[in-house]
């Protein structure tokens, strides 16, 4: 009998591929383990086990497996099913999953490169392969696997740099950030020579005259009756000895090092009781516990400050005493800051986290103490890619801010949207999501109102505060009657003084980075440009430099237009540092923070601002919107947006929706737990309906206005939208490219497809960008239109001028 494996491989083709396996090996494997295949001209991989079976692939010669890389699954059939899915609905390849899905890790292949983690020093525990490739790291930074493997002389390595990965010696590359506590904790103790009393004796006897030996001896028997293990830190300090008088008693054989493997994170919480909630909030938590007996996903609608999270956390509670795993999705890792504080304060030794800017190897614990169940893993408070982690026992998911247009991935794909994902999720393990949000996405909304999910509502803050109170303040007047001081109104001025002196804080909003826009040539009205892109460079005042936000090119400011040579260079438009700048003018006193993309970089980027803020340290504070998300201080009494017009005026169906979310969020920051805070809304046209919306707290008809347009425009609910994107460096083969596609659609959809367009922004990394979109009518079948797409892009891929064009789907792309 012959046997085979179907394996997924990390790469955008379709189809599953066939490997032969032997007997012995079709016995030890299981689904969802991994393989390492060779693939192509011999290139390794690492694939995933998918099916074992006795049927010889037809049309090509089954190639032997190179090794087996795992004794059990480290992927489970819940996670096989919903990768599918995602398969499926988001139009890619069952292998661009698995890549996604997976820490990076877990899929050495044979163009993998290695490198050292900075901090490893415990040379003692390395096996003698293990150690061999750590001294070729000392010379050389980089190895790529195909070294590894001269060096070692053998082939089958990848065990080898697995266990090199666990003892936190090695890292793939990746961006590394900021790395802490080691994973390896150093103890001490006794040989097992000297354990009987008389040895014991004998020993001391001989120490006689060696008195800070004898002394660290004597320290380690105190030390031993808490019966726990001794860490050599731990003795060192107590016995206030240096490092040589323990290394000597280790030259003698008295005693011996060993290491104990730790997590890396370990929240170790006091399980603090929880909050009791307020009647308001009570009856919410009943209702939607009311709810989930009969829908699966049930939105909460609680006005900022409301207490939301104190909701959730009761939910938890409830489950983590029952062994059960719960989900809790946030849409950007800033947020996570404050988060992983309130909830450890809980839920301490049931917490993990898990996001993008934890190393590589902390992620490979989350996922081996989910997969395991462990109980310090029960709860995962994380960012979307969190969903792939392989829960066994889920039962809630928590999406908190679930309108926030961060939980969809655009690049690259799956381009899945978190929370669409995670009800998928919930459903295969039959667990509950809970969506929750002030300011709810117009389709969750609309869902609710369908009766498609539960729906409850929370309309009071906690402890009765009002919502701030927001003015509109009418910039264009104040600009004609000369009341501006650069971007700041004599009122919102006045609002900012007023808060410093009652020692109170600032939040102010402004959504660009960088100090200026755009840099023109008074003479000639020239701005410069990126070479690679179709836009015009942002000023960066503080290094001087011109930097495109979209391919990070930078280059040094210009003295002289580069067209006419005039020296009569000026700025236009304003970003976070601009503000900034103004305000030291404005306020010499007060401390400033800034909050953007270029201040949080590193991985306590966050913590460090944020922690700022809330000791106080910082007045005032001007951020992007990563200021709007959730975050809970209570001094803030004034928020301050310079300028509300930008956003309104964004070409995208959404800007109105979105425009409204992140006032009201980014309003929701002042006068949170003390008293009613303020908010000014700088603006050249304060009549604007979102506006006077914010500025009443009127969701209700924002949401109609919005349905009602959507509903005239063809968009979502009523209509679902894919959209496809051609890329390519030559401008005449992509226009032609977008045209034929153009063509073949409409042949299809008729009316319903919008293009080809050209984006806005229609060069990136010198790649010209067309698009097109299809909007698919609620009764018409999704997967039929997605069959006919798929029959398109083939054709479309045949065509042999079209080969080399890449061709992006997305769905849902709202
Ligand atoms: P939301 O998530 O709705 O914006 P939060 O849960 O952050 O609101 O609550 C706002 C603030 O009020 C927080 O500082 C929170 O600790 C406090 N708070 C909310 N509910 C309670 C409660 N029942 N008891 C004590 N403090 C509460
Ligand atoms: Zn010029
Ligand atoms: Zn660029």
């Amino acid at each position: 009998m012959n046997y085979f494996i179907n394996v997924i491989l990390p790469i955008p083709l379709q189809k599953l591929f066939t490997y032969k396996i032997t007997e012995a090996e079709a016995t030890f494997l299981s689904k969802g383990m991994r393989v390492a295949v060779e693939f192509g001209k011999s290139k390794v991989y690492t694939a995933l086990v998918y099916k074992i079976h006795n049927e010889p692939p037809i049309g090509y010669e089954a190639k032997d497996i190179h090794q087996i890389l795992d004794e059990t699954p480290i992927v489970n059939e819940f996670q096989l099913k919903h990768w599918e899915w995602i398969a499926n609905y988001y139009m890619c390849s069952l292998g661009e999953v698995y890549r996604a899905a997976m820490p990076s890790a877990f899929l050495l292949e044979s163009e993998t490169e290695i490198k050292l983690v900075q901090s490893f020093s415990n040379e003692e525990i390395l096996s003698s392969d293990e150690f061999l490739i750590f001294e070729a790291l000392q010379h050389q930074s980089r190895l790529s696997i195909q070294q590894i493997i001269e060096i070692l002389g053998k082939k089958s390595i990848f065990p080898i740099i697995k266990r090199l990965i666990e003892k936190n010696v090695i890292t793939v590359k990746e961006q590394i950030y900021e790395q802490y506590k080691p994973k390896l904790i150093k103890y001490i103790h006794l040989k097992e020579e000297w354990s009987t009393d008389s040895k014991l004796n004998d020993l001391l006897e001989s120490l006689s005259r060696a008195k800070k030996q004898r002394d660290v001896v004597l320290t380690y028997f105190q030390l031993k009756a808490t019966k726990k293990p001794i860490e050599v830190s731990q003795l060192q300090k107590k016995s206030n000895c240096s490092t040589a008088v323990i290394k000597s008693l280790i030259d003698k054989g008295v005693f011996e090092y060993y290491f104990i493997q730790t997590d890396r994170i370990n929240f170790t919480g006091n399980s603090s009781e929880i909050k009791e909630l307020t009647e308001h909030q009570q009856i919410a938590y009943t209702t939607i516990k009311e709810n989930f007996k009969t829908k699966q996903t049930v939105l909460l609608k609680g006005i900022t400050s409301s207490g939301k999270t104190e909701i959730y956390v009761k939910l938890i509670k409830a489950l983590l005493k029952n062994n059960k795993q719960v989900l809790y999705l946030l849409p950007e890792i800033a947020l996570t800051t404050q988060l992983i504080e309130r909830l450890q304060y809980y839920f301490g030794e049931y917490l993990s986290v898990f996001h993008s800017k934890y190393s590589m190897n902390e992620r490979v614990e989350v996922w081996n103490n989910v997969i395991a169940n462990k109980q310090k893993a029960q709860l995962i408070l994380g960012a979307r890619s969190s969903l792939f982690l392989p829960f066994s026992s889920l039962e809630l998911i928590i999406v908190d801010e679930e309108h926030e247009p961060s939980f969809k991935q655009y690049d690259p794909a799956p381009r899945y949207h978190a929370r669409d994902a995670s009800i998928v999720l919930a459903k295969m393990h039959s667990a509950k999501v809970l969506l929750g949000s002030a300011t709810p996405s117009i389709e969750s909304y609309y869902n609710a109102q369908q009766g498609k999910y539960g729906f409850v509502e929370l309309n009071r803050r906690f402890g009765n505060v009002l919502l701030p109170e927001i003015e509109l303040v009418n910039i264009k007047e104040k600009h004609r009657k000369k009341r501006m001081k650069g971007h700041f109104s004599d009122r919102l001025i006045e609002m900012i003084t007023e808060a410093i002196e009652n020692k109170e804080q600032v939040i102010l909003f402004q959504n660009r980075r960088g100090y200026a826009p755009i840099v023109e040539c008074d003479t000639c009205g020239v701005s410069p440009q990126c070479p690679q892109c179709d836009v015009s460079l942002t000023f960066h005042s503080y290094k001087k430099e011109l930097r495109c936000h979209y391919c990070g090119y930078r280059q040094s400011m210009l003295h002289n237009c580069s067209a006419c040579g005039s020296e009569k260079l000026n700025t236009k438009g304003f970003g976070t540092e601009q503000i900034e700048i103004e305000l030291e003018e404005l306020f010499p006193t007060a401390k400033i923070g800034r909050m953007d993309l270029d201040t949080t970089r590193g991985k306590y980027g966050y913590q460090k601002i944020l922690g700022k803020f809330q000791a106080q340290e910082i007045d005032v504070l001007v951020g992007t919107q990563m200021l709007s998300k959730g975050l809970d201080f209570a001094n803030v009494s004034l928020v301050g947006i310079l300028n509300a017009d930008n956003m309104l005026n964004f070409p995208d169906f959404r800007a109105h929706e979105r425009s409204y979310q992140l006032m009201v969020q980014v309003s929701g920051r002042a006068g949170r737990v003390k008293k009613r805070g303020k908010v000014a809304i700088q603006t050249f046209n304060p009549f604007h309906q979102i506006l006077q919306q914010v500025s009443t707290n009127s969701y209700e008809e924002m949401y109609k206005e919005q349905l009602d347009e959507r509903w005239q425009y063809h968009y979502p609910p009523f209509f679902r939208l894919i959209k496809i994107t051609l890329r390519h460096k030559d401008f005449n083969r992509v226009d032609e490219a977008a045209n034929w596609l153009g063509k073949s659609l409409t042949a299809i959809f008729k009316e319903n497809v919008l293009g080809p367009s050209i984006p806005s922004i229609s060069r990136i990394r010198n790649y010209y960008i067309r698009t097109l979109i299809v909007k698919i009518p609620q009764k018409h079948s999704l997967i039929v239109t997605k069959k006919n797409i798929l029959r398109v892009k083939n054709t479309f891929q045949a065509i042999k001028e079209f080969r080399s064009i890449r061709f992006n789907i997305d769905v849902d792309n709202y």
